[in-house]
């Protein structure tokens, strides 16, 4: 460890020489109330940002030990800080100083949800955050003037305001943590609930927009209230006792007219396997972590997964109990994803008729008569959604206000009403009964176990044609992985491009677990387990700041749309 007066030495030395001279000052250096760790340093003012963390002593930060005396409040208190460390990067850093990336300090930025991450590191002794500075120059060459400027001004005025107590409100922090931990206990109780969902009365749905996750401010604005049939009493750690719709385990439909709401439910509860920050809205809008989000893909990949519950009888005897293609239909992509879902130990499917292939969801009495069984593929999901609950324990919430076949297959009915749910579970029963459509079920026989699939390694690379090791995220929704390019867009429940980021790395990570034995779920809870043992940074083999935690049921969806995926089906 070196004195900081080192740092700036170095700095003087190297003014206005070229920017690879920079790499001098990579080290650690001792400043009055932290330690700085430059640990990489970019090689050009365009490349990415340089790595630095910054380390307090626990100590000296005044931050007491009940901010961290579970994993759900540490948690939450690293995003609390990373929060404030970000807007502090935003306040105090000039930010341009320069070419390229010049003046740039900036950290990994949280949206609406609370995820663990690498960003912000708590531990008994330290807290470590973990930030990227773009060093600055002028035509390519240092400036001392401004880096010392960065480092010896700016970055001790951002870890002032950001990793002291003195500096923070601590109401603030505690509601931030209490709030986590909340929805984290709601969510451990839903199964013993009999539940896959909670939402509690008072919360706000509605986003912003369509590309701003942000709640809704502006316009009347309808707060959630469950109807009295469905009213659940829960009893939280910090709320104590709230009440609020509880979505019972079975078959749930929600419907209602168009614009009323529907799938403003579904997506709370999409992301409700996530926690939300105070003032989000949806902080007790939470669905139990095994909840996936299904929906038509087409054009995706498939390796041979068995969607034979859904499809079968193929034209020229394509088998679907090992169904490949390179360009699934909306049917067989949506089905595979079922399956793929189930595969990877999915507890609930939620459904928007918005993102479904109709073919697959429904078949009404008229198709029946005229498109004979023998020659429609397809079993649809109508048929099939509650096997999937008496045979295999699988809940499912489905938005439909466009089929009432569905009717006969709902446990519960849920209207939307003007953005007010209501139980009409009785009503469309009592359709049912009165109004015989004729229409046949045309799930015969057992759903049966999914064939499980095991992941061959050799389709696995990291590497290009070059023979260079390339892992990286295309934006949120895709990864490079090798010289395949991962396409996610399908994939709804990832909420922060750190997420991508850590799921590129950790393919590979999963890649040591491939051993031709283990089936591709039970390869993702190694991969769970080494994560919730070891946390993020094993994912890379130096220190990173922008990784941030994803489910496995994330992950092996990725895995699943990899274009040179390879399994064998488990015999
Ligand atoms: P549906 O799926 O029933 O057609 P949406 O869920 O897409 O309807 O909602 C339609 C519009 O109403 C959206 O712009 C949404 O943001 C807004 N909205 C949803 N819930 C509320 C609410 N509780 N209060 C106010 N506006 C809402
Ligand atoms: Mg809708």
């Amino acid at each position: 460890m070196e004195n900081n007066r080192k740092l700036a030495e170095i700095l003087s030395r190297i003014d206005g020489r070229g920017f690879k001279a920079y790499k001098d000052i990579k080290g650690r250096y001792g400043f009055k109330a932290f330690k700085l760790f430059i640990d990489h340093v970019q090689g050009d003012p365009y490349s990415n940002p340089s790595r630095i963390r910054v380390r307090v002593e626990r100590g000296r930060t005044g931050f007491g030990p009940e901010l961290t005396s579970n994993h759900s409040r540490t948690i939450a208190f690293c995003d609390f800080l990373t929060r404030t460390f970000y807007r502090n990067c935003r306040r105090f850093a000039k930010q341009e100083r320069g070419i390229g990336k010049s003046g740039l300090v900036t950290m990994d930025r949280p949206q609406q949800e609370i995820l663990e991450r690498t960003a912000m590191v708590v531990t008994r002794e330290y807290v470590e955050a973990r930030f990227f500075m773009g060093l600055p120059a002028f035509g390519r060459k240092i400036s001392a003037r401004n880096a010392k400027a960065m480092f010896f001004e700016e970055v001790p005025k951002i870890v002032d305001h950001s990793l002291f107590l003195s500096r923070l409100d601590l109401k603030s922090i505690l509601r931030h943590i209490e709030v986590s931990e909340d929805a984290d206990a709601l969510r451990g109780q839903l199964d013993s609930l009999g539940l896959v969902a909670f939402v509690a009365d008072g919360s706000l749905l509605p986003r912003a927009s369509g590309i701003d996750p942000r709640p809704l401010k502006r316009g009347n604005i309808v707060p959630f209230t469950s109807p009295e049939s469905f009213r659940v009493k829960v009893s939280l750690p910090n709320r104590g006792e709230v009440e609020g719709l509880g979505i019972p385990k079975g078959v749930t439909l929600i419907l209602g007219g168009g614009y009323h709401g529907k799938s403003t439910l579904l997506n709370a509860l999409e992301l409700g396997v996530y926690n939300h920050v105070p003032g989000d809205g949806r902080e007790l809008a939470v669905s139990s972590a095994g909840a996936v989000k299904i929906r038509a893909a087409d054009g995706r990949n498939i390796e041979k997964t068995d969607i034979s519950p859904f499809i079968n009888n193929l034209p020229f005897g394509k088998d679907t109990k090992a169904f490949s293609t390179a360009n699934a239909s909306g049917s067989t992509s949506q089905a595979a994803a079922i399956s793929e879902a189930v595969e990877a130990g999915a507890a609930t499917l939620l459904l928007d008729e918005d993102t479904c292939a109709t073919n697959f969801m429904v078949r009404d009495v008229l198709m029946q008569q005229l498109v004979a069984k023998e020659n429609e593929p397809i079993t649809p999901f109508v048929d099939r959604v509650q096997q999937l609950h008496r045979e295999q324990g699988i809940s499912t919430v489905l938005v439909m206000g466009g089929s009432g076949d569905y009717f006969a297959v709902a446990d519960q009915v849920i209207q939307m009403t003007n953005y007010e749910p209501s139980d009409v579970s009785e009503q469309a029963r009592t359709i049912v009964e009165t109004h015989d459509t004729g229409r046949r079920n045309e799930g015969r026989g057992e759903l049966g176990g999914i064939r499980l699939r095991i992941p061959v390694k050799k389709s696995f690379s990291a590497f290009t044609r070059e023979g260079r090791q390339r892992i990286k995220n295309q934006g949120d929704r895709a990864i490079v992985f090798g010289s395949t390019l991962i396409d996610l867009w399908d994939l709804e429940q990832i909420v922060h491009i750190s997420q991508t980021r850590a799921m590129g790395r950790a393919i590979l990570h999963a890649m040591q677990y491939m051993d031709g034995k283990r089936t591709l779920e039970q390869v993702m809870n190694l991969v769970e387990r080494d994560l919730d043992e070891k946390g993020l940074d094993i994912l890379m083999p130096f220190v990173v700041g922008d990784l941030a935690r994803f489910r496995p049921l994330e992950l092996a969806a990725a895995i699943n749309r990899m274009r040179t995926l390879k399994v064998r089906q488990f015999a």
